[in-house]
């Protein structure tokens, strides 16, 4: 499609309320369309127009991985959970008081708030905690932007569903940068901001603005990399083509390169068939353009991208449109973690059967990659001496900056789907970190165990 023919394009959103409007919905049987609002009562359900025309392939729903990507799954609940709501919706009492109470309890069922991150991670300045912000590990804070709390659509399996459906949406939001900014001032340490989300290139210029430009406040020197996570250039480049504001978002974002910072664009792709349309690669382009570096990340999840070949392709052509594959994460144990969970020994052979095949380029993705509560942890190899069997671990990031790189093991487990599912090996009670983590989390700061 030329420039020209794209003007004017408009950003539409389906939810559970205007679902109807998606017409290759009428592909899908009675019971597969009643499946899916029975599963959406309880996951935030959000896709829209460019996902629906561009990206899902509907011949193939639903085994279609973009289309298990925003469309809510019966898989996502358990029989019990599934068959609970399916009879409040039958009764015809949707809007009853009790279809909130049952969709509230199933949710409080699924680990809302995963890793410690409401209770160990937030900073405190002059006494009070910082809304919006964590800092977990050293040298990089989170910012959530307030007005960043949203994504184009949301992934079926986002770790961040809870916010989406308002559990923790005002603690996790930042109503202002100035604390934030005086925050960073005492922190020398810091060298990285991720400003993160939900997906913080919903935001439109102006607020882009809000955000970036007291970052590059001269009194912060020592903050050298603006990374911000974003899944736009798979669910909305028109962000950096011809939406209304294209230009001046692309002016903001060029902002931090002409301040001397590096711009970390950190993608997320879930698949390669998110860079199939053309306009992917141009927006990249020009993302490019600018002095931005894109890096890529994923988790690796059930029924989306749980296939080596998927994983070789994506890379590939990461590594073609000039980005840097980063992370392959393991999926969060939150949400409908057991319809989406790849257990960790087949994680790592999936990572290997992908890394193996890509050219050197490639290989910057580390993983599989747990972000756990001591911190990231990566399964480095499943290895065997004299009769035990065991995983080889590795912190790649860690919440005291001396765990770092540090190897450990566990015993091999084919079901482990998490770190807290692991038990040490060689007859060791703990792990190196677990002792001095406990005392963290009693103490409820991450400035305890920061040392
Ligand atoms: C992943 C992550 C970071 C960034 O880690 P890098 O390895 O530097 O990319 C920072 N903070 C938190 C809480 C994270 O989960
Ligand atoms: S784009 Fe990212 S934050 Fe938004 S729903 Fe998907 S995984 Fe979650």
């Amino acid at each position: 499609m030329s420039q020209k023919q794209r003007t004017g394009v408009t950003f539409k959103q389906y939810t559970l309320k205007n679902i109807d409007e998606i017409l290759q919905l009428q592909e899908l049987t009675e019971d597969q369309r009643f499946e899916l609002e029975v599963v959406a009562q309880v996951f935030p359900f959000k896709t829209n127009q460019y996902v629906v025309d561009e990206l899902i392939d509907w011949r193939n729903i639903p085994q279609d991985p973009i289309y298990q990507l925003t469309f809510p799954q019966r898989g996502m609940l358990s029989e019990q959970e599934y068959t609970r709501i399916a009879e409040i919706l039958r009764g015809g009492n949707a809007s009853g008081e009790e279809l909130a109470k049952a969709v509230n309890e199933i949710r409080y069922n699924l680990n809302p708030h995963p890793a410690g991150q409401m209770e160990m991670n937030v900073p405190v300045l002059d006494g009070e905690r910082i809304e919006g912000v964590q800092h977990k590990y050293d040298e990089t804070a989170l910012f959530f932007p307030q007005a960043g709390q949203t994504c184009h659509a949301y992934c079926t399996f986002c770790f961040r569903w809870a916010q989406f459906v308002g559990i923790d949406e005002l603690r996790f939001a930042a109503p202002n940068m100035d604390r934030f900014v005086r925050y960073l001032k005492q922190h020398p340490e810091i060298t990285d901001v991720l400003i993160t989300g939900g997906d913080p290139m919903v935001m439109n210029a102006k607020m882009l603005r809000k955000v970036i430009e007291p970052l590059l406040d001269p009194a912060l020197e020592h903050l050298q990399n603006i990374r911000i996570g974003t899944k736009s250039l798979a669910y909305w480049p028109h962000k950096y083509l011809d939406d209304r504001d294209a230009p001046e978002v692309l002016e903001t974002l060029a902002a931090v390169v002409m301040a001397g910072k590096h711009l970390a664009i950190m993608a997320h792709f879930n698949h390669h068939r998110e860079l199939d349309p053309p306009i992917v690669a141009e927006a990249a382009q020009r993302l490019q353009d600018i002095g931005a570096v894109i890096r890529t990340q994923s988790p690796l999840i059930r029924h989306i991208n749980d296939d080596p070949k998927v994983w070789q392709e994506m890379w590939k052509r990461q590594v073609h449109l000039g980005m840097v594959p980063y992370y392959m994460f393991v999926e969060r144990d939150t949400g409908a973690r057991d319809y989406f969970a790849v257990p960790l020994a087949e994680a790592y052979e999936i990572y290997r059967e992908s890394i193996r095949n890509v050219s050197g380029l490639a290989r910057t993705a580390r993983g599989p990659s747990m972000s756990a509560t001591p911190g990231k942890v990566e399964i480095q190899g499943i290895a065997e001496v004299g009769n035990e069997k065991f995983f080889v671990l590795r912190m790649i990031q860690a919440r005291n900056s001396d765990w770092v790189q540090r190897p450990f093991f566990a015993r091999f487990d084919p079901e482990a789907t998490w770190l807290n599912h692991l038990v040490p090996a060689f007859g060791e009670s703990e792990q190196f970190f677990d002792s001095q983590l406990k005392v963290g989390e009693r103490a409820g700061i991450s400035g305890a165990i920061r040392m």
